[in-house]
């Protein structure tokens, strides 16, 4: 899952990204609305956490130039330090879908953004493959119900092999959501992930396996299963 981190105070926004990425997201934080913009035309995000009061433009206009509007705009949720009740009206009137006042606590973020992502049908139910099995909510991989000790990038991969399972996961998607935009990625890191996730599956007993499609990316099928 790839979150939109707009936000201009500097180490609020490090500590945004940084407990998200924690939490097994993948984050890009900017720190104004054209920044904002851009990012969401370069890359697709899951939800946006957007600061009202930005320095260049104010953050209603971010959430109204999101892309795609119409039937399922980026989910967003608001932060602002202002308490008045018409500034939170007209950010749910203009398709937020929850909003914070600041100063808040982290946990309370994680949890709205959770509800916020459910909502969106971006659903939080048990993804499985064979045996193996994977929660997005407490991001809990487990095998036969025996949990498996993963990296947060590891399990991060697993989650999209999973959504997308039978189908292929191109690596450059991979390369994307794996990372986020301010981090290199260096030419063979999926495949390095890729490798160190094959490895603990297999020791693990998982009946599914990573198969690499040449050229391509990856795909993850219940073993057995045909061949690439
Ligand atoms: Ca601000």
């Amino acid at each position: 899952m790839k979150l939109l981190v707009v936000e201009d105070h500097p180490s609020l926004r490090a500590l945004l990204a940084e407990h998200l990425r924690l939490r097994g997201f993948a984050v890009d934080a900017v720190k104004t609305g054209r920044e904002a913009i851009a990012a969401q035309q370069m890359a697709r995000y899951d939800a946006m956490i957007l600061d009202l009061g930005l320095p260049d433009m104010d953050g209603q206009e971010v959430l109204s130039r999101r892309p795609g509007g119409g039937e399922a705009p980026l989910p967003c949720i608001v932060l602002t330090a202002r308490d008045a009740v018409e500034c939170r009206i007209r950010s749910l009137d203009a398709g937020a879908d929850d909003y914070l006042l600041k100063p808040f606590d982290v946990r309370e973020l994680e949890a709205r953004l959770r509800a916020v992502l459910r909502r969106a049908s971006r659903a939080f139910v048990t993804l499985a493959c064979g045996n193996l099995a994977f929660e997005p909510d407490s991001r809990h991989v487990s095998i036969d119900g025996r949990i498996l000790e993963l990296s947060r990038r590891e399990s991060m991969l697993l989650e999209e092999l999973l959504r997308a399972s039978p189908r292929i996961v191109v690596k450059e998607y991979l390369e994307e959501h794996l990372y986020a935009g301010n981090e290199s990625v260096t030419l063979n890191a999926v495949e390095a992930v890729v490798s160190r996730l094959r490895r603990k599956l297999m020791a693990g007993g998982a009946q599914a396996c990573i198969q690499t499609v040449r050229g391509i990316g990856y795909r993850l099928q219940p073993a057995g299963a045909g061949h690439a």
